[in-house]
C-alpha cells in the first residue's frame, strides 16, 4: 500500500502551499489521511494528477481552480532599486534562493529559484515580482536556463529545515545558558 513517502515522491517539492498545506509532505499526510484530493497541487498539474491516480488506484480529476491553475515556470525577480534590505524575504524561502543582508539590496538566484512566491507577499515595498522563466532565458540571462529540478527542490528544503531548526535550538541554549545565569546570579 503507498505511503506518505510514496507520494511525496511524486510531489514537485516547491513547498507552495497552495494545495492548502504547509508544503508538499503535509499535503501528502493529507492525502493519506482522506482529508484531500490528489488534484491540489497547481505546480504538478495534470502530470502529478496522473502520477497520483496511478499510485493510488483512483480516477483522474481535473486540477482543483480553487487551487491555482498550472502555467509556465516562474521566478521571483527583486528590484534592487526600491530594495531597503530589510531581510523579510530571506526566512519564507524554503530553498535559500535569496541573497542579502540587513540593510544592503538583495538578489535571487534563478538557477535556484522554484516558483513558488513566498517571498513576494512579506516584501514591505512590493519590489519582488514574479515573471516567466523563459522571459529571463530571452534576456540572455545564462543562470535562467538552468532550473531546479523536484530533488535540487528537496535537498535544498531540507538543508533549509535543518538550518531553521539548528538556530531554534542555538536560540534556546542561549536563552536558557542565560536565565541560568541570572538565576545564580540572583538575590
Ligand atoms: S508543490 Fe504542490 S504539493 Fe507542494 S506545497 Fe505546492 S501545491 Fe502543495
Ligand atoms: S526566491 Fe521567492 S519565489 Fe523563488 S524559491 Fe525563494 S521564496 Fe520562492
Ligand atoms: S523583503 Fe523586499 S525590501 Fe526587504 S530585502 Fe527582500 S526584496 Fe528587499
Amino acid at each position: 500500500m503507498a505511503g506518505v513517502d510514496d507520494i511525496d515522491m511524486l510531489l514537485p517539492q516547491t513547498q507552495c502551499t497552495r494545495c492548502g498545506y504547509e508544503g508538499c509532505r503535509p499535503y501528502a499526510q493529507a492525502i493519506i489521511d482522506g482529508e484531500a484530493q490528489i488534484n491540489q497541487c497547481p505546480p504538478g498539474g495534470d502530470a502529478t494528477i496522473a502520477a497520483l491516480a496511478a499510485l493510488l488506484g483512483r480516477a483522474v480529476l481535473p486540477l482543483n481552480p480553487a487551487n491555482g491553475t498550472h502555467g509556465p515556470q516562474r521566478v521571483a525577480q527583486i528590484d534592487e532599486e526600491a530594495c531597503i534590505g530589510c531581510a523579510k524575504c530571506l526566512p519564507p524561502c524554503p530553498v535559500d534562493a535569496i541573497l542579502g543582508a540587513q540593510r544592503h539590496m538583495h538578489t535571487v538566484l534563478v538557477e535556484l529559484c522554484n516558483g513558488c512566491e513566498l517571498c513576494v507577499a512579506p516584501c514591505p515595498v512590493d519590489c519582488i515580482r514574479m515573471v516567466d522563466r523563459t522571459e529571463l532565458v530571452d534576456r540572455k540571462i545564462a543562470a535562467a536556463a538552468s532550473a531546479p529540478t523536484t530533488e535540487d527542490n528537496r535537498r535544498r528544503f531540507q538543508a533549509h529545515a535543518a538550518r531553521r531548526l539548528e538556530r531554534t535550538a542555538a536560540r534556546e541554549r542561549l536563552l536558557a545558558e542565560r536565565k541560568s545565569g541570572s538565576t545564580a546570579g540572583g538575590p
